[in-house]
Parts: structure tokens; sequence; C-alpha cells
């Protein structure tokens, strides 16, 4: 087989000179942080996905530490989230001295699991962090039903999912707080950035004053007031801010979202086709609730039926110019997990769904060149090591 000559990323951004223009416009104006961008991004993105407020941070890690912030997660609280996904799903449960619980995955769908939740929730527990995982929609209606009984408040993970839809509903729109990324790999990007939205006043407020310091200059909500310069610092905050070079690049990103999207379907559909009858491999789940974003496109494979391991398969397909990824090392087998007492063997969906998974690279910029060398060079290296 010819091996293709140029590298293939899994993800990368798709910027075009309508993008480029919106940034050099407000590099030629006179805000370059929290101007007139920032709001229309924000506006943008909240009437998107029929969200009533939106905040933007400068990134989603951020993002999520704030939405912690405003959910009151604090010292002794307990917050559930799934092991399968990047590492800020967790950490921002600890920036506010909370502790994380994991809750295993469903097999089938690897998103976090339910039945699983309910199994982990204490008197502690104080919130839910699921991950739509690729992109493919959690079962929110299980979730909020948990949340409901236990008063718990449920913060969205959609950094894989700004486009989703669950029951017809938008990903965003649905719980106490929804978070997206901006990150170059992700749908739509910023360079780096996230955003929270909500529908909720109380807590879009509280998520303003946390990206800027804990200040705030609105008087109705000052204990005092000394003057036209007095602003009062009432928690403690960070400057969090995203910049309105990035918000107006984000703002000319999301015109092309949903053409970004019908390429990646596409492309989807392109992979299954190809890979649905091959038994080595498994193909991703397909969402009845819901319509996937498909940020990342994941084959499984039956190991069962394979001579060697992922690692001499992966291995085989990065030697063919493919630059396949695993999406994610489970988080609670990462060193500083297990230093915090975390169990290998604790949460065994999640580890087993670990050892099987390779992420095929999947961005709307791919040709379909790009696509059939993908399918190509996973057709010969599955031949290679079939039993
Ligand atoms: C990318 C990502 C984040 C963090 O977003 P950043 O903008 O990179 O900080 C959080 N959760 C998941 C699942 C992600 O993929």
């Amino acid at each position: 087989m010819n091996i293709r000559e140029t590298f293939l990323p899994y993800g990368k951004q798709q910027l075009d000179d309508q993008d480029i223009e919106a940034v050099v416009d407000v590099l030629k104006g006179s805000f370059l942080t929290t101007g007139p961008a920032i709001d229309e991004f924000e506006r943008k993105v909240a009437a998107y996905v029929g969200a009533e407020y939106a905040v933007a941070f400068s990134n989603g890690t951020a993002a999520l530490h704030g939405a912690c912030f405003a959910a009151g997660i604090g010292e002794g609280d307990e917050v559930i989230t799934t092991p399968m996904t990047f590492a800020a799903s967790a950490n921002c449960v600890l920036y506010q001295n909370g502790t994380v619980v994991f809750a295993d995955i469903d097999p089938r769908t690897y998103n976090i699991d339910p039945e699983e939740i309910r199994k982990k929730i204490t008197i502690n527990t104080k919130a839910i962090i699921p991950v739509h995982f690729t992109g493919q929609p959690v079962d929110l209606d299980s979730i909020h039903k948990i949340a409901k009984e236990y008063n718990l408040i449920v913060i969205e993970d959609a950094a894989h999912a700004i486009g989703a839809t669950y029951k017809g509903r938008n990903i965003g729109s649905i719980s106490d707080m929804t978070m997206f990324s901006f990150h170059p790999v992700k749908h739509v990007t910023t360079g780096e950035g996230g955003m929270i939205t909500t529908n909720s006043k109380e807590l879009y407020e509280k998520l303003k004053q946390f990206r800027s310091h804990g200040i705030t200059r609105n008087s109705k909500q000052m204990l005092e007031n000394h003057g036209p310069w007095y602003y009062e610092m009432q928690f403690l905050g960070y400057n969090y801010r995203m910049t309105d070079i990035q918000a107006a690049l984000g703002s000319s990103q999301m015109d092309k979202l949903d053409t970004f999207i019908a390429k990646r379907k596409g492309f989807v559909k392109t992979y299954n086709q190809s890979f649905n009858n091959m038994p080595e491999v498994i193909v991703p789940h397909q969402s009845s609730d819901g319509e996937s974003s498909w940020h990342l496109y994941i084959l499984k494979l039956n190991l069962d039926l394979l001579k060697g391991t992922r690692k001499k398969i992966f291995e085989a397909l990065l030697q063919r110019n493919i630059g396949v990824n695993v999406h994610y090392i489970p988080i609670h087998l990462l060193p500083y997990y297990q230093e915090l007492g975390y169990k290998k063997g604790s949460l065994q969906n999640a580890e087993q769904l670990y050892e099987e998974i390779i992420t095929l690279p999947l961005f709307p910029a791919m040709t379909v060149k790009d696509v059939m060398d993908v399918i190509e060079a996973v057709k010969v290296v599955i031949e290679e090591y079939r039993k």
C-alpha cells in the first residue's frame, strides 16, 4: 500500500479570510479586551444554544472552575463525574477544594452511567458533571431525575458537544450550567477560550464577577459607594477574561459551526460504512435520544480477533502517517489522582475501554482523500493483525 506523504492530525482548526478580517478589525479598534466583541460572542452562543445567558472565559477549564464556584462547591462537597474524559472535568472540583467521585461509564455509549451515579451519592454530594463524550449526548433525563431527587446541581461539560441535541433540545439550554471549549481541536475556536451558558440570572452574575477578580461595578450589588470610581471586590475571583481579539474570532467561527458539523457527520457516515462489516472493530454508538456533534471518532478494537495489542495497531497507523490518538487515559489512573488515593480496578468499564480504543482523524478541513487514506490504512493494518 502507498503510505501517505504528509502527517494527518486527529483534529485541527479551519480558519478563513472572514475569521482573519474579524481579528484584524479588533486590532484596529479601541478595545482589545472585554469590549463589544465579547458581548457579541456571548449573545451569539447563547442564541445558538437557546440559553438566556452566556459568560465567556479565557479557556474551558477556567469556565468549569467558574461553574464550580457558582455552584457553591467547597471543602467537604462531593462532585460526581466520569473518569473517561479530559483531566479538566475533574480538576475544576479540586480547585474549589471539593472531592471528585468517579462513576463508571456505560460500556455501550462510553458516557457516564446514571445507575453508577446513583450508587455514588452520599449526604455530601453537591453536583454532577456529566460529559458529552465525543459529542454524544448523555442520558440527561435520568441525570436530572437523580439531581432533582437529591437536590444536586448539574454542570454539563459540553467541550465536545456544541451543536449536539438531546431529545430535540440544544445542549447548552438544559442544565443549571453548561461549559463549552474553544480550543483549536474543538468545533469552533478562539485559540484558547471557553464559555458557560445558563438560564439563571443569579448564576450569570456570579460567573461574571468570578471571571474578573470577584469585583463588581454594579452599584445595586455594592455594600457602599464612595463615588464614580468605586468598585467592590466581594469574593476571591480570578482574571479569567477572554480578549476581544479572541471573541471576534469566535463570532466569525460560529457562522460556520453548522457547516463544520455537517462535514463531520458526512465523514462519520463514510467511516461507519467502511468499518461496519469488519468484526475486528466496533464503530461508535449512535444515540437514539439525540444528535451527536461528532467531536471525535473512536474505533474500538475487538482484541479477541486480533493478534496485536492496541499499542501495536496504534503504532502501525502512526507509521502510515495517520495521526491517531487515544481519548482518554481514565482520570483516576493519572499519577496525581493515584496519589490522592483513587484505585486502579475501581472503574472497570472505563479501564477496559481505555485498552481498546483508537481515535481516528476527524475534522471539517479533511479532504475526501484524507478520509479514504484513513480507511485504507485501518483496513491494511487490521488485515495484518487479524488472527
Ligand atoms: C477541551 C476539554 C476541556 C477543557 O477545555 P480547555 O478550553 O482546553 O480548557 C474540558 N473538558 C473536556 C472534555 C475537553 O475536551
